[in-house]
């Protein structure tokens, strides 16, 4: 088993409408081809983690990385797997445009200074906590 971790930037930006589309096939999808992970968007940027099969989750990565939604694919992230982290989510969303007051001071220290991709080539741990971080707040 492998994980992914990616970064890119939605070509428009999602409406709620197109976000639920995008999870609801995504989930779908995923739950057959027993792949999990957690989807964050903000401000047009997207970050997953893809958790599965090495051949599955590569295949998955190269068509999403096709999809005309987005563009700027970045590997933040690709090492071997001993246990799932996101095992129960075919794929967890958060939409970081809609955290409540008490989430936002949760998760400043993550959100700050930027969600664009471009910062996280440096930094490609830190992506991986944070979307751990996002995973546990769900607990
Ligand atoms: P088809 O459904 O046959 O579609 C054909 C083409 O149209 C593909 O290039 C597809 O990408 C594109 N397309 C599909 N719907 C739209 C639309 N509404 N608007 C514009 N173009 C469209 N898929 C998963 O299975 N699991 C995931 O975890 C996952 N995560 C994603 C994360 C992001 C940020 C994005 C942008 C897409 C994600 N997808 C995911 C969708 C994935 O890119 C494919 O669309 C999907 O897997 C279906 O692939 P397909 O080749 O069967 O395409």
């Amino acid at each position: 088993m492998i994980t992914v971790v990616y970064v890119s930037s939605a070509v428009l930006l999602m409406s709620p409408t197109d976000l639920l589309d995008l999870l609801r096939n995504s989930r779908e999808r995923n739950h057959v081809a027993q792949i999990t992970g957690m989807l964050l968007y903000r401000d047009g940027n997207f970050m997953q983690v893809l958790e599965g099969e090495e051949r599955v989750v590569d295949a998955l990565q190269e068509r999403i990385r096709r999809d005309p939604r987005h563009r700027g694919m970045i590997g933040l992230l690709r090492q071997r797997l001993a246990e799932r982290a996101f095992g129960d989510w075919s794929m967890g969303f958060r939409n970081l445009h809609e955290l409540d007051e008490r989430e936002r001071v949760q998760v400043n220290p993550f959100l700050a200074p930027s969600f664009a991709p471009e910062h996280w080539r440096a930094s490609p741990d830190k992506a991986l906590k944070r979307l751990l971080r996002f995973r546990q707040d769900q607990n």
